[in-house]
């Protein structure tokens, strides 16, 4: 019997909407797609009960690719607001580091109703107020969908040649795959999630101070009390409208706690950070039509590299069902702009060929890590470096240890040399000489990046040679985890 659909793509967030764009832009509009999301339309994208939950940042370069690979553009008001770029500042605020170029912070509540639009016109199905169960499977392949009606709680199936799992970090459908498969159904959740929250308020403004609020740009503060295992950030939306949160690593939360005496939450580290912060003053929650239901929320983000393998028989993953966010600054709407584009190609493809096996959408796998996923194992170890580092430590680093080339190679999305920790040039020694433990850290986790990079640059262009690269790559990445563990 012909499927339901030639494509359906469960999950109507960013890496699902630009999907089923992408896969019906390279096939002409000429497949049946069908968005499945949990939401009602009005609400389409909504990651939680509580809201689109972000800090909404997203490079030019992201949308820039978008708009030339699928020739979507997005301008104002799901783009809010325009910086100049993201600048991270040292626990004590003595030392800067400026990351990535121009970019905005969006309205992600905006968003996906742009987003369902474009698809619209381009054919794309939705089905709304839906949640997708699980998979159905037939001779080793993916065949469809088991689905539930949030409205009335009938349960139903849709089958397709391909389903495209976008369903975000706490994907049902990958842990429950039902066929052989390369893909990891389960992530470390101690060492590679975090817990994010963050509020949208409008303030008045009080002490002027850009190290804490500046319109133009987004800021960073890396502090290990405020933000263990993770950091905080002030993204403005305007001149008094900000995004303002903060992502802890749970384990080193707790650690901290013990340290300090203390009984902080990810709530309560939040609402300190805000009370800190000198220029945001008499704040409330944003609460014009665009922001109601938004302002205050907390999720889970993966930060490790992406699934190793992200194809199967039928099926894939993409977006943070997939663990693409960046491991050093959790931004996975860049890595979902990128790999959702060439997902949807991909499956375009397949179809055409009529082969969805995972041979026949292997090529995803491929494209991303050339294009994209190469530099985020080595991330992945840097971060977990980092995580060790006390405030002592990081503001010693970022002045002593942190040369331009560095930024240079952090704004080009590449992994930093720290060239200044020379070991080679006894002029440096100096510096290198009372940090000693942290220096060589810096030292090992460059030179494991290069490692990791080159065996990024082998990966197997079939499934057949994956089991023997991929034994190779965890051997890799297990040296390191047993050095910072
Ligand atoms: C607090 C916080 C701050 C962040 N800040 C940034 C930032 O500043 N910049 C950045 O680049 N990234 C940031 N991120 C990460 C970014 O938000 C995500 O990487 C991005 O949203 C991933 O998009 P996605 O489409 O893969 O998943 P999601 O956005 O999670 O979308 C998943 C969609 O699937 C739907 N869905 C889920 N389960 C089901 C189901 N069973 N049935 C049907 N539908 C389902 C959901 O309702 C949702 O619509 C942040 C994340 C958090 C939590």
């Amino acid at each position: 019997m012909e499927p339901d659909y030639d494509v359906i793509v469960a999950g109507g967030g960013i890496a699902g909407m630009i999907t089923a764009a992408s896969a019906a832009k390279h096939s002409n509009q000429n497949l049946k797609i069908l968005v499945i999301d949990r939401n009602p339309g009005s609400e389409v994208g909504k990651k939680t009960a509580s809201g689109w939950i972000c800090g909404d940042a997203v490079s030019q370069g992201s949308l820039d690719f978008l708009a030339k690979e699928v020739g979507i553009r997005y301008s104002k008001p799901e783009l809010e607001h325009a910086v100049h770029g993201v600048v991270a500042y040292s626990p004590d605020h003595a030392s800067k580091a400026m990351f990535d170029g121009d970019g905005y912070v969006l309205n992600r509540k905006l968003l996906p109703q742009k987003q369902m639009n474009d698809a619209k016109k381009m054919g794309v199905e939705f089905l709304f107020e839906t949640y997708t169960e699980g998979l159905t499977a037939e001779d080793g392949f993916i065949r469809g969908i088991h689905c539930r009606s949030a409205k009335d709680n009938v349960t139903f199936k849709k089958t397709a040649k391909l389903v495209v799992d976008a369903t975000g970090s706490a994907s049902r459908l990958r842990t429950g795959l039902p066929i052989k498969s390369y893909i990891e159904k389960e992530i470390d959740k101690e060492n590679d999630m975090e817990s994010t929250g963050r509020y949208i308020l409008t303030f008045e403004l009080g002490e002027r101070n850009s190290t804490y609020f500046d319109p133009e740009f987004a800021i960073i503060h890396l502090d290990q009390e405020i933000a263990p295992g993770g950091y905080a950030w002030v993204f403005p939306k305007g001149e008094n409208k900000v995004n303002i949160g903060l992502g802890v690593q749970k384990r080193l939360l707790d650690a901290r706690n013990r340290r300090l005496g203390r009984n902080d939450t990810l709530q309560s580290l939040i609402d300190e950070y805000i009370r800190l912060n000198p220029v945001i003053k008499n704040w409330k929650l944003a609460d014009s039509p665009e922001d109601v239901g938004n302002a205050k929320g907390s999720w889970q983000v993966p930060v490790r590299r992406q699934n190793d393998c992200m194809v199967a028989n039928g099926y894939m993953i993409v977006g943070d069902a997939a663990w693409m966010p960046r491991p050093i600054d959790a931004g996975g709407i860049g890595p979902a702009i990128y790999a959702s584009t060439i997902a949807g190609r991909v499956a375009a493809e397949a179809m055409q060929s009529k082969d969805t096996s995972e041979s026949g959408l292997w090529k995803f796998n491929t494209e991303y890590v050339k294009t994209y996923g190469f530099r985020m194992a080595s991330s992945e170890i840097l971060r977990r470096f980092l995580q060790t580092i006390s405030n002592a430590d990081l503001n010693y680093g970022m002045k002593h240890f942190l040369g331009q080339d560095d930024v240079d190679r952090i704004i080009r999305r590449e992994h930093p040399e720290f060239k200044q920790v020379g070991f080679g040039n006894p002029a440096k020694l100096l510096w290198v000489l009372p940090k000693l433990a942290f220096a060589r850290g810096l030292h090992y986790a460059a030179e494991k990046n290069r490692k990791l990079v080159q065996h990024y640059m082998n990966y197997p262009t079939s499934p057949e040679t994956f089991p023997e690269w991929h034994r190779k790559f965890k051997a890799e990445l297990q040296e390191a985890y047993s050095r910072f563990a």
